[in-house]
């Protein structure tokens, strides 16, 4: 193991589970990543390993049969999962946020009720925000829970790239209501929905039409879904009061930010690993490549990027453990782990030449991977507009 990423102050148990999470990725993940993300195949057996590895549960508190770990302990699992493979980090994510937002939002009978299923992985979770015709902008969702006499809603509308959307038996799901507040943000609402896994119709007026065919990000399902006069109870609402679910998914989303950030770390270390090891072997004009000061400088440059990248993306995550606003930090964090893993990823496959166009070689993954790094959980611009809008509040002239 190289000196890349790593991480002062860590106690004797977050050392632990990174040291068995790392041993899992190199003997499970790394030899079988290339192979079924090429054949589009679900990581059963991965899963599996992962469930008993503890992570479904891994920032569950312990009362609902989680580990009770912290978001920084989280985020350094996922950098180390995506350095296997990003996708099966994908797995994980979503499910992670449903079960923040459960934990942070959630009544103590919806604590009680999906928390330790979703610690074991029995209960899977899916997070959906994003329509056909938006993403970055949520203001303009147009799916919408009614509801009627009896205090139930009915939802009706389509969603769009739910990652886990097949393999998910629960949905965060964010509509419209109308709660006659005078905001947009103020008239929506997050419903815990629950479904079958699979696709076709998967429960009461919900269809998950089938897998979307993706550039990269292959074996973790993203799809649609159709709600057509889904009947829910009013108990499944997140936190028992309509009118909140912006607030709720915005929350989620940033500790999935800091995740994103931490996926894009691990993708670049493991570009920087292949490009390392490929330049002391290949040899152009009598000498290793690694010899040409034009290669060295680069790998230098690369892995100052991964160390940079590391760095914040350990601060932001930090941030939160201590109960502290991160807004700021985890979209600092995304936008630079986004922008300089492309950049990494970019160099490797330039260091492998013509290979490196090769589907034989493991970079030819990661350039497919890194380029969702700069879409999921808010593309860049939109970090852009959350950095530049709050510095701007923090350093008004008085
Ligand atoms: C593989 C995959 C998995 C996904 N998984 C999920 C999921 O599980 N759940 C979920 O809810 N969503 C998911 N998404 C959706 C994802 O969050 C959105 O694609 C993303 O937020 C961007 O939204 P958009 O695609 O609608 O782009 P748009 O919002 O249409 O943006 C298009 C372009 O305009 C730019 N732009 C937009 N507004 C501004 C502005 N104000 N100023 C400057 N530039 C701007 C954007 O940066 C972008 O370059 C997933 C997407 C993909 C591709």
């Amino acid at each position: 193991m190289g000196r890349l990423c790593q991480t002062d102050g860590l106690s004797e148990d977050q050392q632990e589970i990174l040291k068995a999470v790392r041993r899992f990725v190199d003997e499970k993940i790394l030899p079988v990543a290339t192979e079924l993300e090429h054949a589009d195949e679900y990581p059963q057996e991965i899963v599996d390993g992962l469930k008993e590895l503890g992570i479904f549960g891994l920032m569950i508190p312990e009362e609902y049969d989680g580990l009770g770990e912290s978001l920084l302990t989280y985020a350094l699992c996922v950098e180390e999962i995506a350095r296997g493979w990003m996708s099966v980090s994908g797995v994980i994510n979503t499910h992670f946020i449903v079960a923040y937002m459960i934990m942070q939002h959630g009544t103590e009978e919806q604590k009680q009720k999906y928390l330790p299923r979703m610690a074991a992985g029995e209960v899977r979770g899916a997070f959906s925000m994003s329509e056909p015709g938006l993403g970055s902008d949520v203001s303009a969702i147009t799916t919408k829970a009614t509801k009627a006499e009896d205090g139930s809603y009915s939802i009706t509308g389509q969603k769009m790239w739910l990652t886990n959307g097949g393999t998910s038996t629960l949905i965060a799901l964010l509509t419209k209501t109308d709660e006659g507040a005078d905001s947009v943000y103020r008239n929506m609402t997050t419903f815990l929905v629950e479904k079958e896994p699979g696709f076709g119709e998967v429960g009461q007026g919900i269809t998950i039409p089938g897998k979307i065919d993706k550039m990269g990000y292959k074996g973790v399902d993203t799809t649609e879904a159709i709600f057509e006069g889904h009947q829910i109870a009013a108990d499944q609402v997140l936190g028992g009061e309509p009118g909140k679910g912006f607030y709720q998914m915005m929350d989620g989303v940033e500790v999935g930010r800091v995740n994103v950030a931490a996926r894009a770390c691990g993708i670049a270390l493991r570009a920087f690993e292949l490009a390392i090891a490929y330049a002391q072997q290949r040899e152009t004009f009598g000498k290793p490549i690694a010899e040409h000061q034009a290669i060295m400088f680069r790998l230098a440059e690369m892995a100052t990027k991964v160390e940079a990248a590391h760095t914040m993306m350990v601060r932001a995550a930090g941030m939160k453990d201590k109960g502290e606003r991160n807004d700021v930090e985890a979209g600092m964090a995304k936008m630079l782990a986004a922008e300089y893993c492309n950049e990494v990823v970019q160099d490797s496959f330039r260091i492998h030449g013509g290979y490196g166009y090769s589907k034989e070689y493991e970079i030819e993954r990661l350039y497919r991977e890194a380029a969702f790094m700069l879409i999921g959980e808010g593309t860049s611009d939109i970090q852009k507009m959350i950095i530049g809008r709050a510095l701007l509040k923090d350093y008004k002239l008085g």
